[in-house]
């Protein structure tokens, strides 16, 4: 069992590998950012309030999230948490520190998923998912077999996120530079720290992250 943070801007493939490890290894993936997109989704107070925020592609607040994190943390996960989109400041990444050490738990491996700039926007332009199993399409490098139909589960519900725009990801990585990298340099002061090639082929990431793990 480990805990474990994907580190990476948008479009590192965060998600792509926290699903494998979900399949593979029985961990659970804790991804703040669908939390917030399921918030919007089913109409909460909370989910209005995030909506323009998170369509500009700015952060939402530290308490929002920790806050999301400490209710998922409260139902144990016997292979462990896969920790994705979050922490994404340095008072999350002491947050959530604290909440793991309340619970008698630690975190074992920060893994940073390095990528190109030029590279995240051919990704992120392209991106879609399933809307009932949430596995994740590209239009050029990984479409459905069947266009419009989910490989997985056979769903004709795909979807758009309303920020995977060349805007909203500019938006989005000045707050990664900004506010989310300092964490390379904090996990890696703690001895926490692991890096991958993020723009390799999915399966060698994923053999990369294996690796991580399997020492943590
Ligand atoms: P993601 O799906 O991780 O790319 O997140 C989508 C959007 O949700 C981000 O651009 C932010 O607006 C918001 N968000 C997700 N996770 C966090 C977080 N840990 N801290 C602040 N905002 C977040």
């Amino acid at each position: 069992m480990a805990n474990i943070i994907l580190l990476g801007p948008p479009g590192a493939g965060k998600g792509t590998q926290a699903k494998r490890l979900e399949a593979e290894r029985g961990m659970v993936q804790l991804s703040t950012g669908d939390m917030l997109r399921e918030a919007r989704t089913s109409g909460t107070g909370m989910g209005k309030r995030v909506a323009a925020v998170m369509d500009r592609g700015e952060l939402v607040t530290d308490e929002i999230v920790i806050g999301l994190i400490a209710e998922k943390l409260e139902k144990p996960a016997a292979g462990g948490f896969i920790f994705d989109g979050f922490p994404r400041t340095l008072k999350q990444a002491d947050a959530l520190g604290d909440l793991l050490a309340s619970k008698g738990q630690a975190l074992d491996a920060v893994i940073e998923m390095q990528v190109d700039d030029a590279a995240l926007v051919a990704r992120i332009t392209g991106r879609y998912t399933c809307g009932n199993c949430g596995a994740v399409y590209h239009d050029v490098t990984k479409p459905t077999k069947v266009p419009g139909i989910c490989d997985v589960c056979g769903s004709t519900d795909m979807k758009r996120r309303a920020d995977d725009n060349e805007d909203s990801l500019k938006q989005r990585l000045m707050e990664y530079y900004k506010k989310t990298s300092p964490l390379i340099g904090y996990y890696y002061a703690k001895g926490q720290l692991s890096t991958v090639d993020a723009l390799a082929e999915m399966g060698a990431v994923g053999a990369a992250i294996a690796k991580v793990l399997d020492k943590a």
